[in-house]
């Protein structure tokens, strides 16, 4: 059985201080709970603060932290990057890579997203590759073909062997921020299709122990729906992460599936 995840992407929010607070209330939250039971848990703070974040968490099979993106390159005369090194140098364990918003607002290609795919393996870091269609392609109905396409750019002729720390995240864009999420039937019907997809590509073993994360307004209120979907393995989660007590019930909706 894959082991649920929910992670939890603070984006540009908050400062030193209160990541230390949210992450020190929300390891403080998971203490009493059963540790058999809970999923892993990722916290992604901005760069400045994966240090800072990590320290306050220690040493903890369950709590850990992430990137929220990473550079292509791996040092070098690159002002204002942040390569895989100095992310792992941090204790983090993650990266986030092509988010919606990287790819619409920072212009990321599908070339310089698989380039980073590739640094961060070789870091022996875990990429949450996030992938999804827009709302425009969805009533095309070209959803499937998007997906396809975004896992066959950045996963095409890698190995099973090398993307054995690969985490999908699925994150329909029309879903990310809007208050509007995926149905859990339309999020099981694209799971699983990401699922097969890499069933076809990397074998049956690989894809049915990879994790396939849904993003896009999950919150306390339809965390339980959509995680107890077949091939929903845990959440990438945004807005509801910056605050202890919903992220906490998130993690929860998570428990016992
Ligand atoms: C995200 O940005 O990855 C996300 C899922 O955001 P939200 O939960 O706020 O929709």
């Amino acid at each position: 059985m894959r082991k649920k995840i929910v992670a939890g992407n603070w984006k540009m929010n908050k400062n030193l201080h209160e990541c230390i607070l949210l992450a020190d209330d929300i390891r403080a939250g998971l203490e009493p709970l059963p540790k058999n039971q809970l999923p892993t848990v990722i916290l992604a703070p901005a760069f400045p603060f994966l240090y800072a974040v990590s320290q306050t968490l220690g040493v903890n099979q369950s709590i850990t932290t992430s990137a929220q993106n990473c550079s292509s390159e791996k040092s070098g005369a690159y002002t204002g990057e942040v390569s895989v090194d100095m992310i792992r140098s941090t204790g983090a364990k993650y990266v986030i890579i092509g988010h919606s918003e990287r790819r619409s607002l920072f212009l990321e290609t599908e070339d310089s997203i698989r380039k980073k795919l590739m640094v961060c393996l070789e870091a022996e870091l875990a990429p949450i590759l996030c992938i999804g269609e827009k709302s425009e392609e969805r009533k095309e109905a070209r959803h499937f073909e998007v997906v396809k396409k975004q896992i066959d750019s950045a996963t095409g002729n890698l190995s099973p062997e090398i993307l054995s720390k690969l985490v999908i995240a699925y994150e329909p864009v029309w879903a990310i921020g809007t208050g509007v999420h995926a149905s859990p039937a339309q999020a099981q019907e694209m799971q699983a299709f990401i699922r097969q997809s890499f069933a076809q590509s990397k074998g049956m073993e690989f894809s049915q122990t990879l994790p396939i994360l849904y993003g896009g307004s999950c919150n306390p209120g339809n965390a339980k729906e959509l995680f107890s979907c077949k091939d929903v393995d845990g959440g990438l989660i945004g807005g509801a992460s910056l605050n202890a007590s919903d992220f906490l019930s998130i993690i929860k909706a998570a428990m016992d599936l």
